[in-house]
């Protein structure tokens, strides 16, 4: 499948944003939006208007690339997101957050959600006892999401476990940072959801046009 592969400081850049696509370089005073807080470019220091399409419009590439998707990829989750019951944006949210590599990632066994993929589809992980190497997998409530034991002596595993008590894991997780395992306590709700700031409401619109 495609995938972005140049420079992912200069998409936070772009989007203005702290996007934590680096790891631990995003919290240390190496993070590029503190050394160069303008958009990438020729004309990047020119900080133009936008109408309101580009406003929707970079909220919308601000999400897509928070959590490393392509444009049909994004775009289905919000169709999908849009037969739900409930509130469109919110259920998108909700189904980025439950995809496997995200949850790798929340629950601190990659430092970021590109590396995180990356164990997944390296078949690092199993879900509920089966190996599963399926980013996209949308987990559920009460799954159990570990690392296999082989795989718990990488060091990036080993590493990034360390530094997740800097980010702390999300309410509707649960660790077990001794076992490598973690738990799927309940679906993620809105507030769960903080950082980076988020606004799902200006995808909704720009999608509905
Ligand atoms: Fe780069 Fe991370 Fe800073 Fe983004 S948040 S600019 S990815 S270091």
């Amino acid at each position: 499948m495609a995938r972005y592969r140049g420079s992912v400081c200069r998409l936070c850049r772009r989007e203005n944003a702290r996007l934590f696509l680096k790891g631990d370089r995003c919290y240390s005073e190496k993070c590029a939006i503190d050394r160069r807080n303008y958009p990438p470019g020729q004309h990047g220091q020119l900080r133009p208007k936008f109408s309101e399409y580009g406003v929707q419009l970079r909220e919308k590439q601000k999400v897509k690339r928070i959590y490393g998707l392509m444009e049909d990829q994004f775009r289905s989750y919000f169709h999908r997101a849009d037969r739900m019951k409930g509130i469109t944006g919110e259920n998108l949210l909700q189904l980025l957050e439950r995809r496997l590599d995200n949850v790798a990632y929340r629950l601190g066994f990659a430092s970021s959600r590109n590396e995180a993929r990356q164990l997944v589809r390296h078949g690092h992980l199993v879900v509920n006892g089966r190996k599963v190497n399926v980013p996209s997998y949308l987990t559920r409530t009460g799954d159990v999401v570990e690392v296999r034991g082989g795989s718990q002596k990488l060091t990036r595993v080993q590493a990034a476990l360390e530094s997740v008590v800097r980010r702390g894991v999300p309410s509707w997780l649960e660790l077990e940072r001794d076992a490598f395992r973690g738990r799927v306590r309940e679906l993620p709700k809105r507030d769960d959801l903080s950082t980076p700031e988020i606004h799902e409401r200006l995808v909704v619109e720009l999608y509905s046009k």
